[in-house]
């Protein structure tokens, strides 16, 4: 099949958030499967000058601005990635969607159209690169008018849309869908149209042949009021054109065996690595050298949705148990500046660190016994699943794909050698104390503890694995397709 895999970002040439993840491992897992793929992102400042071997393959003017198309290699891989280097909307240096000022750059509507509309040319086969997609995969609410322009073709490749984060919908206000020239009768709530606003996102929800979301609770939760913010009916409508793939894990960077930003290697038949990984993570986070004390780790953006303010709610309680907190994270100034200010009263116990800091995070995952996670949805969510892999126990919430990966400890789990982690049952900060105690109680038992963490280094989250799911979904989506191509035979 030739899959042409649309998105705003991808590791490691740029990267804000587990869209990221998915964008530089799902591609390559598809290529490894023996398919013809070609990446396409966004030619932003720092990523041109990362590809490999990079050359113009085509130059346009589209919507004003002066577009090239450019073909290189991912990092050590044989990946090809498109660029659309279009400077005068991504060549400016800083996050991909927001100014210094932590704002939504005020142009945005118009970047992500632009980069919809190359999108769309290059899977129509347009732009004279005679290379024609059978599959366009946008992701997340950037590529979401690429599905609806390629619904204005007669005939056209079959679309899949993947929702990353509902919560993220590229909402703007009417005059800006003038402003863009799309067609007039897609101001409809049956369209684009959302209360009023432009909305990105329903250019995939609606036109695109198959929509999945990255785990199969959270492609149920949508469909509700409670996670659906005002989609769900539309959810519910496309419901039989709606399903969920777990995301996998690139083994290749995270791998406790093998991981080349760890001082000690550990894995399923030796776990003794993993103590001398504590050891280290202890030093660097300034904490007390206690090798029998539990340390939690924690690595997020510190936001809300990851119910960071219900850690900040129960750390004084947290703190009067026989624990160490390893936290790393960014994002919202008030729970950064509260969380510094816990780590200065209690420095015996919680190590905070403010930043993006790529090894620290691999070292937490290796050195921590417990990992958190409280988040108030959760569409799939990486760090649980890097934790199992790493025997690092995971304390979740019960939702998304916490849920479909995190098997709570019971007696009965644990018999069926099922259990793996933690249930946090609401979305309270005493819902959260009573599941660290749980786990607290269970790590004194060494010989139960060391069954959580081989039950879950044992599982499969290889990317291969959702790869496949994602090839019968193409093809579900070609088999959908009202538009398809003639058969060329
Ligand atoms: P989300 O995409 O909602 O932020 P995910 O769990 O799906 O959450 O993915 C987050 C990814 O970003 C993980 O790979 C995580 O390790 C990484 N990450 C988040 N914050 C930091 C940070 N401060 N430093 C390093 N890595 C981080």
């Amino acid at each position: 099949m030739r899959i042409l895999f649309a998105a705003s970002e991808a590791y490691p040439l740029i990267k804000t958030g587990g869209l990221g993840d998915v964008a530089g491992s799902l591609p390559r897992a598809l290529l490894e499967l023996g398919q013809d793929v070609r990446l396409i992102l966004p030619a932003y400042a720092t990523v041109l000058g990362q590809l490999e071997a990079p050359r113009t393959l085509a130059e346009f003017s589209e919507a004003g601005q002066s577009v090239s198309v450019v073909e290189g290699q991912m990092p050590e891989s044989p990946l090809k990635v498109w660029l659309v280097d279009a400077p005068g909307y991504f060549d400016r240096p800083g996050n991909p969607y927001l100014d210094s000022n932590g704002q939504p750059w005020a142009d945005n509507a118009e970047r992500f159209a632009l980069f919809s509309r190359m999108v769309t040319r290059l899977a129509l086969n347009q732009a004279g690169l005679d290379w024609a997609p059978d599959i366009v995969h946008c992701n997340d609410w950037q590529t979401g008018l690429a599905p609806a322009l390629l619904d204005l073709a007669t005939q056209r490749p079959a679309t899949v849309f993947t929702i990353h984060n509902l919560a993220y919908q590229g909402l703007f206000p009417e005059d800006t869908f003038h402003k863009l020239g799309l067609p007039a009768s897609w101001w409809s709530h049956h369209a684009l149209e959302f209360h009023n606003q432009l909305s990105f996102i329903k250019g995939g929800l609606v036109f695109a042949d198959r929509i999945n979301t990255v785990s199969p609770t959270y492609a149920r939760e949508i469909q509700t009021a409670e996670f659906g913010y005002g989609l769900e009916g539309l959810l519910r409508h496309r419901s039989a054109a709606l399903s969920g793939i777990l995301n996998g894990i690139d083994t290749r960077e995270w791998d406790p065996a093998s991981d080349p930003l760890l001082e000690h290697h550990y894995d399923l038949h030796d776990l003794s690595g993993k103590q001398a990984n504590k050891q280290v993570l202890q030093s660097i986070m300034g904490l007390p050298d206690k090798p029998v004390t539990a340390v939690i780790g924690l690595i997020s953006r510190l936001v809300s949705q990851k119910g960071i303010d219900l850690i900040i709610e129960a750390m004084p309680d947290l703190l009067k148990l026989p624990l160490q907190f390893s936290l790393l994270g960014s994002g919202d100034r008030d729970m950064e500046t509260r969380l510094l200010k816990l780590a200065e009263q209690y420095p015996q116990k919680l190590a905070v660190r403010i930043g993006y800091d790529e090894t620290l995070a691999h070292r937490i995952e290796a050195g921590a016994d417990m990992y958190l996670m409280p988040s108030r949805f959760e569409p799939c969510g990486l760090n649980q699943m890097y934790s199992l892999h790493y025997g690092t126990v995971p304390i979740v919430r019960n939702v998304g794909g916490l849920a479909d990966t995190v098997v709570d400890t019971s007696a009965k789990t644990l018999a069926e050698s099922r259990a793996n982690g933690f249930i946090i049952d609401s979305d309270d900060s005493s819902a959260l104390i009573k599941a660290v105690k749980r786990a607290l109680r269970r790590f004194r038992d060494k010989a139960q503890w060391q069954q959580l963490q081989l039950t879950g280094m044992q599982a499969d989250f290889s990317w291969q694995h959702s790869a496949r799911k994602y090839l019968s979904l193409y093809l579900q989506a070609q088999h959908d397709n009202r538009k398809s191509l003639p058969d060329p035979g």
